[in-house]
């Protein structure tokens, strides 16, 4: 019987997988294939946590697999001969995948094509991980989109595809398949610290499918119904902390889409649907960074705006630590940064916060945060994180150019009661709450609590920031 590969990248599950779907539309017979790429596992541009993240992924994919019949193969070797070596070992007749928007993956994947069709394997490529593919969603004038607003009055008026069916069953290989698969570097599932990394803290969201399943079920009869009211809060677990699922694919986005439309269905309260509705936004968000990276690969190596190109950082590096340890003396963005330290995680609110106090307050160069963020982030994402910190330090697309968030007001604001940063932060909870949020802490206060004094004043900076970017844009 013919067989098909079928390559694993962002798309970790059987359901919901237009690839895979297709791949078995063709032949019973189809092997699931994952390959750790040695370039997307260097040390300094991955999180323990994601690389955790990943592999509970994948051992539930191959308990998947294994249970309809089939099996998942990993490899560790560079995939441009890791998966030629396998497909012509086994005399598969196609390798099937769904395509990435990522710069270096489309380069990869054009390479492992080539690589495929000189010994005559047919490659079949597929559009899985998002609702709206590249080049769907375009301006009148067919161009893509440099503003989100607009890109999301289009997209959401555009007809969304159902989820595709499970895979039930499949047929395997045969023994002697599976020795001769044996021979070019199939090796078993590794364990975190065979790959030199090491997380011993729970992750936000216990990997796998079945997991991003249940918490997508308990988003959409839950939380999605406050959304828009809680998702500022970071003390309230009012987002879906769906995102590393997302990244990776372990829940399907038509499945995610379904769920929300059965959210919809299953209330009769207009707020509860505006609710929804912002939720969605979010995806969006999602898909218009996706599109953006896709259109733009420039994006990924510095900033869009002129003016930023040749921004004078001041660039200290005991200020980056500071941050990077949680040790600034402005409580909201040391308690986000513990809380990035801690679970790989942090609240969408406080990602904002602590961008725009590095970037504005601290004035350090972008992407130092946003490497440190690929570094930590159990949902680090080139494509969402990327966005954010160009949002945030108004360097990319967003025609909003100047955004300095003062982190006391944003305390008060979203953190009203304290209970976060006490919940971070405990040598603060002696202080009373408008001065925990204020950080309006004495010298002697923070030396008896062990609490380092603010490493910088923000009036100061917020000043000599806009004078730099001022500067700026007159050279221009
Ligand atoms: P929810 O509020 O439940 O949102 C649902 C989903 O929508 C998320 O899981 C995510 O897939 C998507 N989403 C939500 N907000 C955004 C957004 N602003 N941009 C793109 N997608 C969004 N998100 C990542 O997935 N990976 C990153 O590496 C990442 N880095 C960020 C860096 C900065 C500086 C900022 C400001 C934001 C970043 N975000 C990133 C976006 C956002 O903070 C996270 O997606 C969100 O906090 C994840 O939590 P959630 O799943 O509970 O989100």
């Amino acid at each position: 019987m013919e067989l098909v590969l079928f390559w694993h990248r962002r798309d970790l599950r059987l359901k919901d997988n237009i690839g895979l779907f297709q791949a078995h539309q063709k032949t019973a017979k189809v092997l699931g294939v994952f390959c750790f790429d040695p370039q997307l596992l260097k040390k300094d541009q991955v999180a323990p946590a994601r690389i955790k993240y990943l592999l509970g992924c994948l051992q539930e994919l191959q308990e998947n697999y294994r249970r309809v019949g089939s099996d998942l193969l990993i490899l560790n070797a560079d995939p441009v001969t890791a998966i030629s070596n396998l497909a012509q070992t086994l005399n598969a007749t196609g390798v099937f995948w769904n395509q990435d928007i990522e710069p270096y993956s489309r380069k990869r994947d054009r390479a492992v094509q080539s690589a495929l069709e000189e010994q005559g394997i047919t490659v079949q490529t597929f559009w899985d991980q998002l609702l709206h593919s590249p080049g769907d969603i375009l301006t009148k004038s067919d161009e893509p989109y440099k503003v989100y607003t607009p890109f999301w009055k289009n997209w959401q008026k555009q007809d969304k595809a159902t989820p595709t069916g499970e895979i039930k069953s499949l047929d395997g290989l045969t023994s002697e398949e599976h020795r001769k698969a044996d021979t070019v570097g199939v090796i078993p599932l590794p364990k975190l610290n065979d790959l030199g990394f090491s997380w011993e803290n729970e992750l936000p969201l216990t990997p796998g499918e079945s997991a991003a399943r249940d918490r997508l079920q308990w988003f959409c009869d839950r939380a999605i119904l406050d959304y828009d009211q809680n998702r500022n809060y970071p003390a309230i677990e009012g987002t879906s902390i769906l995102s590393a699922a997302l990244k990776f694919g372990a829940i399907g986005i038509r499945e995610v889409w379904e769920a929300t439309n059965q959210a919809e269905e299953n209330t009769r309260s207009d707020e509860a649907r505006d609710n929804i509705n912002a939720w969605r936004q979010e995806l969006a968000w999602r898909e218009f960074y996706q599109h953006a990276l896709y259109f733009f690969p420039e994006l990924a190596k510095g900033p869009y705006r002129e003016q930023f190109k040749s921004f004078p950082w001041e660039n200290n590096q005991d200020h980056f630590e500071a941050w990077c340890n949680g040790e600034t003396g402005y409580p909201i963005v040391d308690a986000a940064m513990r809380q990035l330290n801690t679970t790989g995680w942090m609240h969408n609110r406080c990602r904002m916060i602590v961008a725009s106090f590095l970037t504005k307050d601290l004035i350090i160069n972008w992407q130092w945060g946003e490497a440190y963020f690929m570094q930590t982030l159990f949902d680090g994402d080139l494509a969402a994180n990327n966005g954010g910190w160009q949002w945030s330090a108004s360097s990319g697309m967003d025609p909003k150019p100047l955004r300095i968030f003062n982190p006391a007001s944003q305390a008060q604001k979203f953190d009203p009661d304290g209970e976060y940063i006490r919940y971070w932060l405990p040598e603060l909870n002696s202080i009373d709450t408008g001065n925990l949020l204020t950080g309006n802490i004495s010298p002697l206060e923070r030396e008896g609590l062990g609490y380092t004094a603010p490493i910088i004043d923000h009036k100061q900076q917020q000043r000599k920031f806009k004078q730099l970017y001022q500067q700026q844009k007159d050279n221009l």
